[in-house]
């Protein structure tokens, strides 16, 4: 029996509404930007397996290094006890960090490192005796799938069966630079309505909202409003973190810094999962006190994992160095040249690019998990790339590591698709 075959016994998929797609693609291994699957088929993973493997699958300067940590040290409590992946790791993360950043709290994923965010900044009122009791987030933000997480996401179209439990949360629209100042009279009132905790963003761009990319004057202005109103800002870098934006962080190419970052996916280079909420100093400050119950009573049994540790800090090491730092300008260049190649077309609405993140949108109505868009994925993928359309809109969000050659393929087998469609 295929792996096909035997997965379809047991196994529940993540996103898939399994009567309309009763099968899986099974993948036998990866290397670099190639994955092969059980049928000897190869694809370039265009999408480096959402944003993770940054640095390209089994990074043999990543995975050397895991392997010796995993003959030393594999899990401790880290609750009570301490060692050096994570020491290390939180030491060469600050030096990387927006500059106001100081502690660094460990969790294991995108959503629970988004929750934490959200209960640090619920917190830290409450410990300074004041109640403030909802969050303000972009309408269409992706934070996670956790109750949290979800109830701050404004793309919840699959999320019906739970609203009515989610906590409160009052949506502004991203400001494009045209409704810059409606943004502002939105939240204003919001602020004079309400007593506003945090207000939670993907700076930049909108990874789920179809890599949409939005004026950073406008965000900057969001950003200072929150902070004459002592608003807790959680800059949500969950996607954008660790070179995507062109910079290590979306945020450090924002004038005001967040009070809280989230970090996930390519923290590990894709090779185990792990994430960072870290904060300000004053945020620490808030729950530093004779009080335990001022502290933060939150854990994961795998916080701060010393593989995964171990992992994060040679992909750091990687996103620092030259090799990496060259492959990003020569992805940002080729991206720019490809954009020109083929703004014109008369299928293509529009495109955009921050940093290595490139995307287009097709001019066509696109259900987001429709019927065309299910043509134009198995059209890449038998075509080997590996690319997922969000609606009517194409991106790419190749490893750093990926080859000129196999950037040329994907764009060329982006320009076959605008023909079948
Ligand atoms: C992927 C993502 C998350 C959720 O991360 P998971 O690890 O999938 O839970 C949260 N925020 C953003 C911006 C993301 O892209």
């Amino acid at each position: 029996m295929s792996l096909k075959q035997r997965d379809k016994k047991h196994i529940w998929h993540p996103l898939t509404q399994h009567k309309l797609h009763p099968e899986a693609i099974a993948i036998v291994k990866a290397k670099d930007c190639i994955l092969y699957d059980e049928d000897d088929n190869e694809y370039i993973d265009a999408i480096a397996s959402w944003y993770t493997c940054m640095y390209g699958h089994c990074n043999d300067y990543i995975i050397d290094r895991v392997t010796a940590q995993m003959k030393q040290l594999d899990q401790v409590v880290f609750s009570g006890f301490t060692h050096e992946p994570a020491i290390k790791l939180s030491e060469e993360l600050i030096k990387i960090l927006p500059k106001n950043q100081e502690k660094v709290f460990f969790s294991d994923n995108g959503s629970t490192s988004v929750e934490i965010g959200i209960k640090m900044a619920l917190q830290y009122h409450s410990n300074k005796g004041s109640k403030r009791n909802i969050l303000i987030a972009f309408e269409d933000g992706f934070h996670g799938d956790t109750f949290g997480a979800m109830s701050v996401s404004g793309l919840s179209v699959y999320n019906g069966p739970f609203e009515e439990f989610f906590i409160t949360v009052e949506r502004i629209p991203t400001p494009n630079g045209t409704n810059n100042q409606d943004v502002l009279d939105k939240l204003k009132n919001i602020i004079e309505n309400n007593k506003v905790a945090g207000f939670i963003y993907e700076p930049l761009v909108q990874g789920a909202a179809a890599m949409k990319m939005y004026d950073i004057n406008g965000l900057t202005d969001i950003l200072k409003l929150c902070k004459e109103n002592n608003i807790i800002t959680i800059a949500d870098e969950v996607m954008t973190g660790f070179g995507k934006t062109g910079s290590y962080f979306a945020s450090k190419q924002l004038e005001i810094k967040p009070d809280i970052i989230c970090l996930s996916k390519a923290l590990t280079g894709g090779l185990l999962p792990m994430a960072i909420t870290s904060c300000s100093q004053e945020i620490y400050n808030a729950f530093f006190s004779d009080d335990i119950g001022k502290g933060l009573f939150h854990a994961h049994t795998y916080s701060a994992n010393p593989i995964a540790c171990t992992a994060a800090v040679a992909s750091l090491e990687l996103l620092q160095s030259d090799e990496i730092q060259n492959s990003i300008k020569a992805i940002i260049k080729s991206h720019k040249k490809f954009g020109e190649r083929i703004v014109n077309h008369s299928k293509v609405k529009s495109i955009r690019q921050t940093g290595v993140i490139f995307a287009l949108d097709l001019d066509i109505e696109m259900e987001r998990y429709g019927n065309l868009r299910d043509k134009l994925l198995n059209f890449f993928m038998d075509n080997g790339i590996f690319l997922r359309p969000l609606g009517n809109t194409i991106y790419i969000q190749a490893p750093y590591t990926i080859s000129q050659k196999q950037l040329e393929k994907i764009y060329k087998t982006i320009e076959q698709a605008l023909e079948i469609i």
